[in-house]
């Protein structure tokens, strides 16, 4: 019951810190949807670990509002805030600059990284097979090809969720090549 209490602690964090965010795409989704899938699905895939499931639904607190290191320290205590810091872009620098950084860095990342990582790539591509959003097809294959250079790193930890995000990543490619 204490850690259920944590998780929805973490969870109620998360929404009023992304209260005002919609995810991009035509259906203005409420931003607190992704955070909620990521967890889920690392919930569907087996994992347990409170600290990856709090890090999960916090994972784009610090990088996507005003939330610092300090205060996710000081609610979540240093596992957690450590696992989100590390999943967290330095958006002071230019996209492709960053999105260059989370290949390099992915080798080097903790398990409870990477792990979100994966779940967290499947997820957005999930969103964008899903849902209408304006996106051509050579950036939606361009984001999903991107992905994919994050996953070769950070795969083969959870064979669920490897499974899940390949399936995903087919199912688009699949889609894409018969259009
Ligand atoms: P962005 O970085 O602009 O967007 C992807 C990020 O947006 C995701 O990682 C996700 O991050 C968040 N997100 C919010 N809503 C959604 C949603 N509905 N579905 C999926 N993700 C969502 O895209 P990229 O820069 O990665 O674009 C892909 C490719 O397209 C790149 O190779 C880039 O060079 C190119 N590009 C093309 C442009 C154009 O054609 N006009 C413009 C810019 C890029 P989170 O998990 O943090 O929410
Ligand atoms: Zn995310």
């Amino acid at each position: 019951m204490a850690e259920l209490a944590k998780l929805f602690g973490a969870l109620d964090f998360a929404a009023q810190q992304h209260i005002f965010q919609r995810r991009k795409g035509t259906f203005n989704i409420p931003y607190i949807n992704h955070p909620i899938r990521v967890c889920y699905l690392l919930i569907q895939c087996g994992e347990t670990d409170p600290d990856l499931l709090i890090a999960a639904l916090l994972h784009d607190v610090v990088e996507d509002t005003q939330v610092t290191l300090e205060e996710l320290t000081q609610q979540f205590g240093e596992a957690v805030s450590r696992i989100v810091m590390e999943v967290t872009d330095n958006m002071a620098l230019p996209k492709e600059e960053r999105k260059r950084l989370q290949v390099e860095k992915a080798p080097y990342l903790s398990h409870p990284a990477r792990l979100i990582k994966v779940a967290d790539k499947a997820c957005n591509m999930e969103d964008l097979l899903r849902y209408p959003i304006w996106w051509s097809k050579s950036r939606k294959i361009a984001y999903f090809q991107w992905a994919y250079s994050v996953f070769e790193h950070c795969k083969g930890l959870n064979e669920k969720l490897d499974a899940y995000f390949l399936d995903v990543y087919q199912r688009g490619m699949q889609q894409w090549e018969s259009q």
